[in-house]
């Protein structure tokens, strides 16, 4: 059997960069190649292979080892990368270098989709003691729709727990932050910049909006704060506005991108932008302001640290010489989506954040190493 080094610089230099977000008919495959890599390499191991279509090319790929106790568990990792481009090494190399693996998704997150792969191979390899039923599922479209995840949730997936592969840097992560986007709209009056009396400026409104938005929501985060993730953030990170250089705007549209807590709903994030907004309309009956539906929402996510998918991934860094450290991210993942359909997920992986998506991508060999030897110790205790 390959190392799970070896495995992960393999997977690296088949590409699968997510084209993002599509227009109506447009049927990337992405993941194709990798995807028929992971079915081959498990259908190796003896595993039965399953795929489940999520778009048309784009296929999740399950496979089970029967266990032999009750517990069900579930491992995720998603086979897309961000592309390659922009890139200041070769994206697709998989070349090994001093002890790392170097290419576009060697952190994020095909180190940690070998690792499980390998791991899976010892667990099958493994006839004794107490193991639970494994399901692997090597998923699609992570970095831009979830619609993979979205798929298996929908499919009524069963787990006692999940462990999600991302580059956590072997840290056992136990909360992540949820996102909620949407957009506000200011109405305004056009007229002649020769006489901008005579117009109502859409801009200007809604820079009244922005800066009581900073006051009184943005700088008010900073007492909330979850110890493991730190404060809710929130950012006005998209602007536009005006149709030409000498007549007075009549629109501006902002995007707002909301990272929540764990606990955090929409209807508490959106609700105290309403709240700030009523307040300026009171004082300023010229201000026309509306508030559209969030097109994106994902829930943040917690698990206690005494979960038992926790304590056992803490037995299995020990026995493999990993520090047990309990953490948190600031972003969002699979875990979101798991956590919904009411299985506690932890994330864990090889390769660290800042490595994801970044300019030189890597992760370490040994890490890759020692995140299967804790995949597989986490299997073998869990629920045993
Ligand atoms: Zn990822």
């Amino acid at each position: 059997m390959k190392s799970a080094s070896e495995l992960a610089s393999e997977l690296v230099a088949i590409p699968s960069p997510n084209p993002g977000p599509l227009a109506m008919g447009q049927e990337p495959s992405c993941e194709a190649e990798v995807a028929a890599f992971v079915a081959e390499l498990l259908e190796s191991l003896g595993l039965e292979v399953t795929r489940q279509s999520v778009t048309p090319g784009r296929d999740n790929i399950l496979a089970t080892l029967p266990g032999r106790t009750d517990a069900r568990l579930l491992l995720d990792a998603h086979m897309d990368t961000v592309p390659g481009e922009n890139m200041d090494i070769e994206p697709f190399s998989g070349e090994i270098v001093d002890g790392r693996i170097y290419g576009r998704g060697a952190a994020d997150t095909k180190g940690t989709l070998a690792a499980m792969l390998h791991a899976l191979g010892i667990l099958a390899g493994d006839r004794e003691g107490p193991l639970p039923t494994v399901t692997f599922v090597g998923s699609v479209d992570e970095e831009a729709g979830f619609s993979g995840i979205y798929k298996l949730a929908q499919s009524g997936v069963q787990a006692d727990a999940a462990l999600i592969g991302e580059p956590t840097g072997l840290a056992l992560v136990t909360a992540t932050r949820g996102v909620a986007r949407w957009q506000i709209e200011t109405h305004g009056v056009a007229a002649h910049t020769c006489h901008p009396e005579r117009g109502v400026n859409a801009i200007y409104k809604m820079t009244d909006v922005i800066s009581a938005l900073r006051r009184r929501v943005m700088d008010s985060f900073a007492e909330r704060r979850h110890p493991l993730l730190g404060s809710p953030q929130m950012t006005v990170s998209i602007i536009r506005g005006g149709r030409r250089c000498n007549i007075v705007p009549d629109e501006c549209t902002i995007d707002i991108d909301r990272r929540l807590l764990p606990g955090e709903t929409q209807e508490d994030a959106v609700g105290e932008v309403e709240a700030v907004l009523a307040d300026l309309r009171a004082a300023d009956p010229e201000l026309d302001v509306e508030m559209l539906k969030p097109y994106t929402f994902v829930p943040g996510t917690e698990i206690a640290e005494d979960a038992p998918i926790v304590q056992a991934a803490c037995r299995a860094a020990e026995d493999a010489g990993v520090s047990p450290r309990i953490a948190g991210v600031p972003f969002t993942t699979h875990a979101s989506v798991l956590s919904q359909r009411g299985i506690p997920c932890l994330v864990f992986g090889a390769g660290k954040a800042e490595q994801a998506h970044a300019a030189t991508e890597y992760v370490g060999v040994e890490e890759v190493e020692k995140a299967a030897d804790v995949i597989v110790g986490l299997c073998k205790s869990f629920g045993g």
